[in-house]
């Protein structure tokens, strides 16, 4: 069979549902599948059931594996994302500073990063999807949801004891930064899923160690967002209050 045959074929397999599977052919290129099916022949999910979400660094796949079991699969692109924004986010982080000024080498050790802060994550006790497997610019992990319905954001679903919604940000930032030794840097109610109650932090490739040059102004700016979002909820706060707040947690995290 010829080689392209050969890739439409399983792509067939692999993304049964045709509509999926056009919007898989329109936005990857064969690299990129051919990351997919070496993730898949080692049994880390046998089909791509549909998109959770398409946004402009990376979609993100629901996933089913022999057992029945799901999975997120998060794919970056390798041709349209903000390299260069990309670069000073690995550059500065001692784990990634060798990384090659190249678009493949970027996306790569972006998946890697997401992969290695989602294991240093779960390890200081903050809740966020597990991580399973990378190679290349496709990561999987944990799906977060419901049956196969995945959790929505906490922006699009609050919760009403803002309190105590609080409480569980600040003591994130705090493991995040005394245990973890990382800033998140893109922490927010976007980044945060509402699972029937339960908080879990998602989206962390950004997140750099706190010895990032750039490591204080990108936890300024989580502090703002977090700032803003409660002061919204009628639970005012400033960044320096919230700052405090965290600190007040360092011996107790
Ligand atoms: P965007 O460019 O859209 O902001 P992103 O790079 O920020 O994408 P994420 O925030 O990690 O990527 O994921 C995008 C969306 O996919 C999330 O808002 C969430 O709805 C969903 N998602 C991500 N990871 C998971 C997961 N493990 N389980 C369920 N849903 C997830
Ligand atoms: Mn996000």
């Amino acid at each position: 069979m010829a080689k392209e045959n050969r890739e439409e074929f399983d792509l067939r397999k692999f993304v049964p549902e045709e509509e999926q599977r056009k919007t898989f052919a329109k936005v990857f290129d064969k690299r990129t599948i051919h990351a997919l099916h070496k993730l898949a022949s080692r049994g880390y999910f046998d089909i791509v059931v549909h998109v959770i979400s398409t946004g402009k660094e990376a979609h993100v796949f629901l996933a089913r594996d022999s057992a029945g079991n799901s999975k997120a699969v998060k794919i970056y692109k390798t041709d349209t994302s903000d390299f260069n924004k990309m670069y000073e986010y690995l550059h500065g982080d001692r784990r990634f500073g060798k990384v090659k000024r190249n678009k493949r080498d970027i996306v790569f050790a972006w998946a890697k990063k997401e992969f290695s802060n989602l294991l240093l994550i779960n390890k200081v006790g903050v809740s966020c999807p597990m991580p399973i497997a990378f190679f290349e610019n496709v990561l999987v992990m944990e799906f977060i949801g419901i049956e196969e319905i995945a959790s929505p954001a906490l922006k699009e679903k609050p919760l009403e004891n803002i309190e105590k919604v609080y409480k569980t940000e600040i003591d994130f930032l705090a493991r995040l930064l005394f245990k973890a030794e990382l800033v998140h840097a893109d922490f927010s109610e976007y980044n945060i899923l509402n699972r029937n109650g339960e908080l879990v932090l998602i989206d962390v490739g950004q997140a750099v160690l706190t010895t990032h040059p750039e490591a204080e102004s990108f936890f300024e700016r989580d502090l703002n967002n977090v700032a803003n979002y409660f002061s919204k909820k009628g639970l005012k706060k400033t960044a320096e209050e919230v700052r405090a707040d965290v600190k007040a947690l360092k011996e107790k995290v």
